[in-house]
């Protein structure tokens, strides 16, 4: 069989050669059959996968890794075992059983894209790349991932593992982020994903990117794609993908104020959008610099809620790394002396009462730390 092309895109660049695209797809499919993982949402060989979980597990997997998901997924499932459970759900349950995951932004785009589900698709998961793609939250890359896994659809991925792989074989040497290199990984992807098994195929990819051809020292010599690998029969493993040089995450300070009173502590809501949005914290300042005093910090507190409290305490600072800063978490303990809280400034609580207050990561580590 002649080396496939990719199809050229009109005004881009050249198509990329991809080599022998059967020989490819039946060497990964191959590979799959023998080496895939046992997942919780995977269904097993010759069964039906449930569109749902696949669902669910694509959102917890953006930016996390399997063994982190697994044990979320599962309690997940356990509590919204539909997607009309889910759609029935209030985002406080749903923000807790995500509690810990982060980019919790996936959390209320998951929940949101079951309510479509139930209200304009009769609570079927849809089974085309267009009907996936209008549901909050989905882009190509989701979008793609379900229709193929759950229903076999002819539709091809992308995501870091795929992107990876695809680099290395077929020997993209231009930076993996740009506009233009995307569009290529994208045509290949289109080109290389077969009518047949097209979901185990994307699966296969995207392990083969996690198991064996990883950023760092890729396992060439068990790899089913060697004889096929432009990148290893040039010698060039070690230097792509190219990654593009990112922006220095930008670093900022954040005060968080245990107030405590009578043994327990002050919590309040975030604002409903924004970073952590209606989830729960201690009373934390934001537009303070790293020089903020105790007495700055008994004003601001004064002002929000009206309570007086005693000179706070700077007991720790740890960081808490999101992709585009890094944030400094200063830590200040103090009791509440006098005033009232006014309505609907927050709420007292014990720390060992939190179960249904949804709580960021830091905000987590800083209640582990007053403990
Ligand atoms: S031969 Fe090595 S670099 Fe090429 S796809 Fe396989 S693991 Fe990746």
């Amino acid at each position: 069989m002649p080396p496939t092309k990719a199809p050229p895109e009109p005004g881009h660049a050249p198509a990329v050669r991809i080599g022998n695209a059967a020989t490819i797809r039946r060497r990964l499919l191959a590979w799959f059959d023998k080496h895939r993982r046992d997942l919780p949402w995977r269904a097993k060989p010759g069964k039906t996968p449930n569109a749902y979980h696949v669902l669910v597990s694509e959102a917890m997997l953006q930016q996390t890794q399997v063994a982190t998901v697994i044990p979320y997924f599962t309690r997940f499932i356990t509590a919204c075992p539909t997607v009309q459970a889910l759609a029935k759900a209030d985002e406080q349950t749903v923000l807790r059983l995500w509690q810990g995951l982060g980019y919790y932004r996936r959390a209320r785009n998951l929940h949101a894209a079951a309510q479509t589900i139930v209200n304009d698709h009769a609570g079927r998961v849809p089974d085309n790349v267009p009907d996936l793609l209008s549901l909050p939250g989905v882009g190509r890359y989701t979008a793609g991932a379900i229709a193929s896994i759950a229903y076999d659809t002819r539709a091809p991925i992308l995501d870091g593992n795929v992107a990876r792989v695809l680099s290395r074989l077929c020997l993209i040497d231009s930076p993996i982020d740009a506009t233009d290199t995307r569009k290529r990984l994208w045509s290949l992807a289109e080109a290389l994903v077969p009518p047949g098994r097209p979901g185990d195929y994307n699966q296969a990819m995207m392990e083969l990117g996690a198991l064996v051809c990883a950023k760092a020292n890729p396992s060439c010599k068990s790899c089913p794609l060697s004889k096929q690998c432009q990148a290893l029969q040039a010698g060039r493993v070690a230097e792509v993908p190219i990654s593009a040089k990112r922006k220095a995450p930008v670093g900022v300070d954040h005060h968080i104020l245990a107030v405590c009173r009578r043994g327990r502590v002050l919590f309040e809501q975030r604002p409903a959008d924004g970073l952590w949005s209606n989830m729960w914290q201690l009373p934390t300042a934001e537009d303070f610099n790293d020089a903020a005093s105790p007495s700055s910090l008994q004003d601001w507190l004064q002002t929000r809620s009206g309570l007086t409290i005693s000179d706070p305490t700077k007991i720790e600072t740890f960081t808490h790394q999101t992709t585009h800063r890094t944030i400094r978490f200063h830590l200040w303990q103090s009791t509440a002396t006098a005033g009232r809280l006014r309505p609907n400034t927050g709420i007292w609580r014990g720390v060992t009462d939190l179960d249904d207050l949804p709580l960021p990561n830091p905000q987590r580590k800083a209640v582990a730390i007053i403990k």
